[in-house]
């Protein structure tokens, strides 16, 4: 197993946990506007355990494809609600994308970026345009693929596909939300972006420190 690559996904997994609770609060309104309040403190607490039990799997010398599966298991244990469950999901596709034996390249990264977005909406049936994370994941993992096919460098590629995310995060504000808890208040969220969306965007802008 590749040390040195779970090693760098520990860090990513601390980053992620760090750009989380910097934005509870923040989260925690978003969603309190057509869902329940609770999306910042779901992540904060599944990040947090996510970071742990990566650490803990590196540190026994698990490599990439086991250090994300456990952390993975780990947020959507801790964390509750439909993002813990969904970002449980889309932290151990990547992993699996991954593999447990060489330093990842770029093909799995986009690979992982792609499996990660299907096992979302394999789990929870949400197409673009419904108003969830999926509106943020599917244009990073298509902008993240082209950009590595295009042959621009990781940290670049990387950048533009967390932009991508962002831009998409934003324009979620301008529709009504069509699945999951905020269905049910979807007019009262227009002009707010989901919560979800939000929160994916901020992580993987995160990660782009990790590069
Ligand atoms: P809960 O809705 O269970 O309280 P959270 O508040 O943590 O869970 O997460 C809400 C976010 O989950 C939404 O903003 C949305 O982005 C995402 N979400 C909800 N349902 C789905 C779904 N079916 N597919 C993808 N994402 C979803
Ligand atoms: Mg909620
Ligand atoms: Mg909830």
């Amino acid at each position: 197993p590749s040390r040195s690559a779970a090693t760098r996904l520990v860090a990513a997994l601390g980053a992620i946990r760090e750009a989380v609770a910097g934005a509870e609060e923040r989260l925690g309104r978003l969603d309190a506007v057509a869902g329940d309040g609770d999306h910042g403190i779901g992540m904060r607490r599944g990040a947090e355990s996510a970071a742990t039990a990566g650490a803990e799997a590196a540190a026994a010398g698990a490599g990439a494809m086991t250090t994300l599966v456990l952390a993975g298991e780990a947020w959507s244990e801790r964390a509750g609600g439909t993002s813990g469950a969904l970002w449980g999901a889309m932290l151990t596709a990547f992993g699996a994308a991954l593999g447990d034996e060489a330093a990842p390249g770029r093909e799995q990264l986009a690979a992982g970026a792609r499996a990660a977005v299907a096992a979302v909406t394999d789990l929870g049936g949400a197409a673009p345009g419904d108003k969830t994370l999926v509106d943020a994941a599917v244009p990073f993992a298509e902008t993240l693929t082209r950009a590595l096919a295009e042959g621009e460098r990781l940290a670049a590629a990387w950048e533009s596909a967390a932009s991508a995310a962002t831009r998409a995060a934003e324009a979620t504000a301008a529709v009504p939300a069509r699945i999951g808890r905020a269905r049910v208040h979807g007019e009262r969220g227009i002009g707010t972006p989901d919560p979800g969306a939000v929160s994916f965007a901020l992580i993987v802008t995160a990660l782009t420190e990790e590069f």
